[in-house]
């Protein structure tokens, strides 16, 4: 069992603008809110612990929260849901605390996780999504990535982010399509189910994945997270 009120007292300790969106199990689901000083920030959603026996994303949205963005905040302003699935966290599992995956679930209005965090983002419009996960069998980092003007950025994120671990260099599967090693299309097919896929659908122009290796260090799987979103913002940044 991981322990949440830690998790909930390392988050309040950060004191930064946020809210409750839904509780699950007693368990508190936060929306945390940092504000562009600019006028015309494009917004950002960056979302970890969908799946809860995947730390790495949990944590890497904790360390975002906690580094300081004074820099990006002239660019962004950022929405970040840290943890989704609170119960799979405590409890060290994928699914929620109806044995039901949470990233499967966004098409319809029966799970309580994806119905708070649809509620929560309703009047929201993002210009990238990034999705945390991690994978217990890759021994590199991969990402999906889907984008509304098919203008992928997952082919330059792959090639920096490798310094700080390798591609998996297995294929992800049969219903993916490789943009490049290590970058895989959001499929059409998948739908609306998944968070990420559901979000390109109805929230966000672009949206990334990222799944880094249990075998690898946490600290590595975070800095690897990290890396992905920071070099996508990068690129936003020197675009306009
Ligand atoms: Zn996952």
């Amino acid at each position: 069992m991981r322990d949440y009120s830690d998790l909930i007292r390392r988050l309040k300790r950060l004191d930064l603008p946020h809210k409750t969106i839904g509780v699950v199990d007693d368990s508190p689901i936060y929306l945390f809110q940092l504000q562009s000083q600019s006028s015309n920030p494009k917004q950002i959603l960056i979302t970890g612990g969908v799946h809860g026996d995947e730390p790495a994303g949990v944590e890497a949205a904790i360390s975002f929260l906690a580094r300081d963005n004074t820099e990006l905040l002239n660019h962004f302003s950022f929405v970040v849901i840290p943890c989704i699935n609170p119960y799979g966290y405590i409890h060290e599992m994928r699914e929620n605390e109806n044995n039901v995956d949470i990233n499967r679930s966004f098409e319809t209005d029966d799970v309580l996780e994806a119905v708070i965090v649809k509620d929560a983002i309703r009047d929201m419009q993002f210009a990238m999504t990034i999705d945390f996960h991690e994978d217990y069998e890759a021994s590199g980092f991969y990402l999906y990535e889907g984008i509304q003007n098919e203008q992928y950025l997952g082919p330059i994120i792959a090639n920096v982010v490798k310094s700080i671990g390798p591609i998996d260099t297995e294929d992800s599967g049969e219903d993916t399509t490789a943009i490049t090693q290590g970058v895989y299309k959001v499929a059409s097919k998948w739908g609306a189910q998944g968070l990420a896929p559901y979000l390109l659908h109805y929230h966000s122009e672009h949206v990334i994945i990222p799944e880094t290796p249990t075998v690898w260090e946490l600290d590595q799987r975070v800095a690897l997270h990290l890396g992905i979103l920071d070099t996508a913002l990068t690129h936003y940044i020197e675009e306009t």
